[in-house]
């Protein structure tokens, strides 16, 4: 099953994050696609995905704009290819629109199109001003916060706030947790995505004490009981550890229903495998001759689709199987060739932060 599509509509950025897998990656797939999706490699994602929906009138997809920075896209592919999302949005009644933007340029006109084709945005931000600085930077070495602090604000006086999906952060334990909390009081709406470090695998293991940072912060966030501040590792923690279902990447761990359709129009894999190894994410299908239901045989894929399969016997009895069913897939790679058969190599701090979570719940 596919549940969102992601649309790498550029191949270039107007920032050089640190820790980027784009570009800073082991991946180099970047140098050998075009800068820019073709418009008509978009409208045949967008033919896709109606294929897909018409075959599985039970499901749901979501249709992620990304690149890259996709607000870099020019804008005449992306004014008919919003016009034609927003279509097959109302029609179908079963597409998600998100744009996921670093909003350092601020484009009013795009924005009200993603708001007018029923879209969200979501906007990468990585803490208070000055570790945000040290890792989300210009091309120049300079720091990107306060610019982008500045659009934050534009969404809010140009009444975009109810489109705003919150920001995207990747966990940074140098940020005391109590400044990190203190600073997303400050944000226009405060809801935020806490991402485990997608760089660590059994290749290049953590430094440096992610699950005490988690933990921290899950203990700082419930003892504020404020409930219009949105962490939404902790929510699917909270919702997982009570018996739903609801999956998250960063907890549940059992599937990855995601396609990417790469520039070139390629599908590719999660960006999860990026910092594994060059080309890692490729795969032999593309958009132009392939639907999304033959895009989802490619291997990986298919096991992506079930990563509980092949997971040790340590996961399966462990007491919190069932909220990290083994991990960040990004943590659990290694070695040789596409495997996702080991626990995390975060394991400790997968327990560490699950353990406090826990024990809030008595
Ligand atoms: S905490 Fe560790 S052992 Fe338990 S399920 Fe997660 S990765 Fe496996």
């Amino acid at each position: 099953m596919i549940a969102s599509v992601i649309l790498k509509l550029t191949e270039t950025c107007n920032l050089d994050c640190t820790y980027c897998y784009m570009f800073n990656s082991e991946d180099k797939t970047y140098t050998r696609v075009p800068k820019f999706m073709p418009l008509e490699t978009g409208l045949k994602a967008l033919d896709r995905i109606a294929d897909y929906l018409g075959e599985h009138p039970e499901r749901r997809i979501r249709l992620v704009l990304h690149g890259g920075e996709p607000s870099l896209w020019p804008e005449a592919s992306m004014t008919p290819f919003l016009a034609a999302a927003g279509a097959l949005r109302r029609e179908t009644k079963r597409l998600g629109i998100g744009l996921q933007t670093n909003l350092y340029d601020y484009d009013a006109a795009l924005l009200k199109r993603i708001a007018a084709a029923g879209g969200s945005i979501g906007v990468s931000l990585d803490g208070p001003a000055a570790y945000n600085d040290r890792r989300r930077v210009t091309k120049g070495g300079g720091g990107s916060y306060a610019r982008v602090a500045e659009n934050l604000k534009r969404l809010e006086s140009d009444g975009l706030l109810p489109f705003f999906g919150g920001v995207l952060s990747v966990a940074d334990p140098d940020i005391p947790p109590a400044d990190y909390l203190a600073w997303i009081k400050t944000l226009p709406k405060k809801r935020v995505s806490v991402l485990w470090p997608i760089h660590y695998n059994y290749d290049a293991p953590p430094n440096r004490d992610y699950g005490a940072w988690y933990a921290e912060l899950f203990r700082l966030w419930a003892e504020a009981d404020d409930p219009s501040i949105d962490i939404r590792i902790f929510r699917d923690a909270i919702k997982r550890m009570l018996g739903s279902s609801h999956h998250g990447d960063g907890v549940g761990g059992e599937r990855l229903n995601s396609v990417i359709v790469n520039s070139d129009g390629q599908y590719e894999r999660h960006d999860y495998l990026r910092y594994f190894a060059d080309g890692a994410v490729r795969t032999d299908f593309n958009v132009r001759e392939h639907g999304l239901e033959t895009a989802a045989q490619d291997p990986v894929i298919r096991r992506c689709a079930d990563l509980r399969e092949t997971l040790p016997p340590e996961c399966v009895a462990c007491g919190h199987y069932e909220v990290c069913g083994g991990g960040f897939v990004a943590n659990r790679l290694g070695g040789e060739g596409v495997d996702f058969s080991r626990k995390s190599v975060m394991c400790g701090d997968h327990q560490r932060f699950f353990d406090t979570v826990r024990s809030y719940l008595g």
